[in-house]
């Protein structure tokens, strides 16, 4: 029948209304009886006691008209007792119309016969002489006086027995208003304490499946979906309920396929990693090993059951690149960083790879250690060829390039001019050939760690002014404006000042050689925190965007097929880079084709001004 949480409620309330009207009927029946006993009060015997004590006045006032007559004016006390008289019937019909107690009746009657008797004894009066003042007074002492007695004895009887009753009426009343008060405070708490009853109990009953679900939705929200939620009810909250076990199947289920879809991907990325060749390494955010492969487990001597969940430096003991790893996490930048590390006579690239979760934290760290122990010992076999090969290029070079000026400037004998052609070609191949020697002896000395820096703090204003001066003329003759702006104030920079000049000189020939007359080649210094920064600005041929880092390299060329030809080794920006780096700064170029190039490398500042 109450299918409905809404009808339960509504009965609830029907309930309340129902006490409340109750106690309302009750307190209304009260209210009107205990009125009815008043008006009683009112209307039944005080009505009847004024009506008595006015007769009572007015036979007072016809007695003393009788008086009156027998001694004094005899007209006026007829008209004033006839007055008198009407009034008296007046209120006596009154009193005969409110007969409300038992033996009223009586006494009504015995009034009005006595009264019939006095007025009559009173005619008899009126015919007395009126000189027989004596024989009237005799006449109203024996007749007239005892009837307005006895009247007045009926008269006050009639009072007292109204008097009576309305006493009687009012302790009656005053004993109703009593009991109707206490059945009212009755009624109302029986009814307040049965609402109270009937609250609380449909309260609770209402209450406890929600409460039920409250607990069970806080328990879902733990995590806990085995739940089912029992409310075997029709109404609302067993909608309710039957819906929410439904969600709650759901969302199992679909936790269910995420978790098999994660689980295959998770056996899918260890399969992968443990077929990796290079040994290889997860760290959570503590630095702990998550994860490894058979070949890190190899490299690093340990087992992968000792290793997971210990610190990295408990397995892997390289402080070194611990502070590396370290140095990326806190940049929190997701970038990708190549370390070198040799581990016994293996040389490794370390790639630092952080990983981030969906709030965009590191969460994890992946380091693959790719070895390169081939490369390097190649490469060393390729750098120690070439730099045997250039020092033995330099002696046969040396003389190759004095014979051919002894022979130029005719020390042996004269030469025709075909000769002399051919053999200005042999001198500026020589030339280019010992320009390449010496960049190659530079680059390897440089590479090889043989070369020793004799860093100082130094004036960078006078390094740029000691490389720029010889290249003025180079400029003039081009046409090229070489302006050196860089202020005599700028702080020191800590480095090998010969090394530097030879880097300032390499950037501003290479400008030269890729400008034409009219352009502009600008040396500038500026301070960016603790490096000074120097450029060497032209507005030359440019460089393409896509070999702006290839430059660096060795022997590398931009492939021009405009008027440009190759004018040098490929060598120069290679030491440019070696040397900047082993300053502790770094250089780079920003160019434009046909709008010029901008080579910009970095330096220590030192404390000390020069
Ligand atoms: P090279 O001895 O050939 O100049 P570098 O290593 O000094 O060798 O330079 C490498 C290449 O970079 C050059 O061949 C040239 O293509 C390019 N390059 C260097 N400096 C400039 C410049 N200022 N303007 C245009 N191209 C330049």
């Amino acid at each position: 029948m109450f299918k409905t949480l809404k009808s339960k409620i509504s009965i609830v309330y029907l309930v309340l209304v129902v006490l409340v009207l109750i106690v309302g009927i009750i307190s209304g029946i009260n209210m009107y009886y205990l009125s009815k006993t008043i008006d009683g009060l009112m209307i039944d015997n005080y009505k009847s006691i004024k009506a008595v004590n006015l007769m009572n006045e007015e036979l007072e006032n016809q007695n003393n008209a009788i008086l009156t007559f027998i001694y004094d004016d005899r007209q006026t006390a007829i008209k004033q007792f006839n007055q008198d008289n009407s009034v008296f019937y007046n209120w006596y019909n009154v009193e005969a119309n409110n007969i409300t107690e038992k033996n009223e009746g009586n006494y009504v009657d015995e009034i009005k016969s006595a009264y019939v008797n006095f007025t009559t004894s009173v005619s008899y009066l009126q015919g007395m002489p009126p000189d027989d003042k004596v024989g009237m007074l005799n006449y109203y002492n024996m007749k007239i006086k005892p009837n307005y007695e006895h009247i007045k004895d009926l008269l006050n009887s009639l009072a007292k027995l109204n008097e009576d009753a309305m006493f009687k009426k009012k302790t009656n009343a005053t004993l109703d208003a009593k009991n109707s008060m206490y059945t009212i405070l009755l009624v109302t708490l029986l009814a307040a304490i049965f609402g109270f009853i009937i609250s609380l109990i449909f309260t609770n009953r209402f209450l406890k499946p929600m409460e039920y679900l409250i607990k069970s939705i806080r328990e879902v929200k733990e995590g806990e979906l085995d739940q089912v939620i029992s409310i075997k009810t029709d109404d609302e909250l067993g909608k309710l309920a039957v819906e929410f076990n439904n969600m709650i199947r759901r969302l199992k289920q679909y936790e269910e396929s995420q978790l098999g879809k994660i689980i295959d991907e998770r056996n899918k990325t260890l399969s992968i990693v443990k077929s990796i060749n290079d040994p290889l390494l997860v760290l959570n955010s503590d630095y702990k090993i998550i994860l490894l492969n058979g070949a890190a487990e190899e490299l690093f001597g340990i087992e992968e059951k000792n290793a997971i969940d210990k610190h990295f430096l408990l397995s892997v003991k390289d402080e070194k690149l611990f502070e590396q790893i370290n140095a990326i996490v806190d940049s929190k930048f997701n970038i990708n960083k190549v370390e070198q590390v040799k581990y016994g006579d293996k040389y490794y690239d370390v790639t630092i790879t952080p990983i981030k979760n969906y709030k965009s934290e590191i969460s994890d760290i992946l380091l693959v250690f790719h070895n390169i122990t081939e490369f390097k010992e190649l490469d060393q076999a390729k750098d120690d060829f070439i730099s045997i090969i250039s020092h033995e290029f330099k002696t046969p070079l040396t003389s190759i390039m004095m014979g051919t000026s002894m022979i130029l400037e005719e020390k042996i004998g004269a030469i025709n001019d075909k000769q002399r052609s051919t053999l200005v070609a042999i001198e500026e191949e020589s030339e280019k050939l010992t320009e390449l020697v010496n960049e190659l002896i530079e680059l390897t000395k440089i590479e090889s760690g043989k070369e020793m820096y004799n860093f100082k703090c130094c004036s960078i204003f006078g390094i740029a002014q000691n490389t720029v001066k010889p290249l003025y003329n180079i400029a003039n003759e081009k046409g090229v404006n070489l302006t050196n702006t860089i202020d005599e104030d700028m702080p020191c920079v800590y480095a090998d000042p010969e090394k530097i000049t030879w880097v300032l000189n390499n950037l501003i020939t290479n400008a030269l050689k890729y400008t034409d007359a009219g352009d502009d080649i600008t040396i500038s210094a500026s301070v960016d925190g603790d490096f000074m920064q120097i450029s060497v600005k032209d507005t030359g041929a440019g460089i393409p965007k896509e070999y702006k880092d290839k430059i660096f390299d060795k022997f590398f060329h931009v492939q021009n097929d405009d008027e440009f030809e190759i004018k040098g080794t490929g060598l120069g920006l290679a030491v440019v880079k070696e040397i900047v780096e082993a300053h502790g700064g770094k250089v780079w170029c920003e160019s434009d084709i046909d709008v010029g190039s901008n080579f910009m490398f970095t330096l220590p500042i030192c404390d000390e001004r020069g």
